[in-house]
């Protein structure tokens, strides 16, 4: 059996702090709660977001239909070898709070994703990345519900078709599969991932060569602290555009007009823009207008003063899109889900 609970606030429960109201909302703790949820949502043919953390939305006033949380928790070891392991957790799972019990339990790979926001569930979905690592370079696996199936199938890394901030359950498949366990393959042995000019330049400040997990781990965290706003002081939706990617003839060219450029090179014969510096140099750093801004210290973040929505926001990125657009001829492409679409 299963109620669910009508007209919800979901005020706290998305990172921009936007004051939302679901006309259905359910957080299911078991498959067969999921299975009983899905049969209505079907037999009424409500719309259905599937939320998370809410770190990655703008989610509008009110949302029609049906919102369902998945609650499935626990991490468990379900091999190990001296080499590596491979470690179930349940969707629910925060994020950060798994990463930070993997750091626990002696296992690596993770550290540099420290303090992303949101739930283990949701982390595949944009293949989240951080400090020149992503989820993919440690998925396993993992168990979602096909809602074109009407069944659980076990999807592996090539299944779930990583990308760039991208994956199956974003762009190919939006909607179509509820994850419900995710597996990671961890190491025993930790090899840090210094690649990041943020991240070495941090440790080397504080007289640290050769970091071991934790004080990676440690420094991914304070440099997190003094850039990002905290969602529950300064709404936000972390980077609010990719970083576009161009061919390395247009790279060439803006190089030219613009010789403090910041990119870097990605797959051969494109590079990969900073898109933050792009919003910075268009002037928009530290802009308000009403409730909505632009985060004084890191352009590509968008903010909610307080008394914001969705309306006002995607105003400014309109307005923040055109003028980079305008003097670099970049597209941006904005990184969180607007719901309803
Ligand atoms: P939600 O915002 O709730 O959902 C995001 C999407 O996933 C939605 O489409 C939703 O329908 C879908 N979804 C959620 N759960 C499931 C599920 N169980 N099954 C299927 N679909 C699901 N991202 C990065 O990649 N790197 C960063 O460094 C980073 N830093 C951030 C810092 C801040 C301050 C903030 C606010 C955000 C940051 N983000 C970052 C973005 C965000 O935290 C991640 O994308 C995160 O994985 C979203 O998790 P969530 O649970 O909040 O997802
Ligand atoms: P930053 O260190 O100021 O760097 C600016 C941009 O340059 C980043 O977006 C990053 O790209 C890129 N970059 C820096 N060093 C690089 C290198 N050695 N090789 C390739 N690309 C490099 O970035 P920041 O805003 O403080 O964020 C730090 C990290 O956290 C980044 O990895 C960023 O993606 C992640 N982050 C993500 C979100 C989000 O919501 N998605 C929010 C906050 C932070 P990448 O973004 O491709 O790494």
């Amino acid at each position: 059996m299963i109620v669910w609970q009508k007209e919800a606030d979901l005020t706290r429960q998305n990172s921009l702090g936007f004051s939302v109201c679901a006309e259905r909302y359910l957080k299911v703790e078991d498959l067969e709660q999921l299975r009983l949820a899905l049969d209505e949502v079907k037999a009424n043919n409500w719309p259905l977001l599937i939320l998370g953390g809410g770190s990655n939305l703008v989610l509008a006033d009110y949302l029609p239909g049906a919102v369902i949380s998945v609650g499935c928790q626990g991490v468990r070891v379900l091999a190990d070898d001296e080499d590596q392991a491979i470690v179930e957790v349940g969707a629910g799972e925060n994020w950060h709070g798994f990463v930070g019990k993997l750091l626990e339990m002696g296992l690596h790979g993770l550290e540099n994703l420290a303090l992303i926001p949101g739930s283990v569930g949701a982390a595949p979905v944009q293949n989240i990345g951080a400090y020149g690592v992503e989820l993919a370079d440690c998925f396993h696996s993992l168990t979602a519900y096909d809602r074109e199936q009407d069944e659980l199938v076990q999807l592996n890394a090539e299944d779930c078709r990583f990308g760039y901030r991208d994956s199956l359950f974003k762009s190919v498949a939006p909607g179509r599969y509820i994850i419900w366990q995710v597996r990671f393959s961890l190491r025993t042995v930790f090899q840090p991932r210094l690649e990041y000019k943020a991240l070495a330049n941090h440790l080397k400040a504080e007289g640290i060569g050769q970091p071991g997990a934790q004080q990676v781990y440690q420094a991914v965290c304070e440099i997190r602290n003094s850039k990002l706003p905290v969602p529950t002081l300064i709404g936000n939706a972390g980077s609010f555009f990719e970083n576009p990617v161009v061919t390395a003839e247009q790279h060439e060219q803006l190089k030219l007009q613009f010789p403090e450029l910041v990119s870097y090179p990605d797959q051969p014969g494109f590079y990969k823009l900073a898109a933050g510096w792009l919003i910075d140099q268009a002037g928009w750093k530290g802009h308000n207008a009403g409730a909505v801004g632009v985060y004084e210290k890191q352009a590509l973040v968008l903010v909610n003063h307080g008394g914001g929505d969705a309306q006002q926001l995607l105003q400014l990125a309109g307005q923040i899109r055109d003028s980079v657009q305008k003097k670099f001829a970049v597209s941006l492409k904005m990184e969180p889900r607007v719901y309803p679409g």
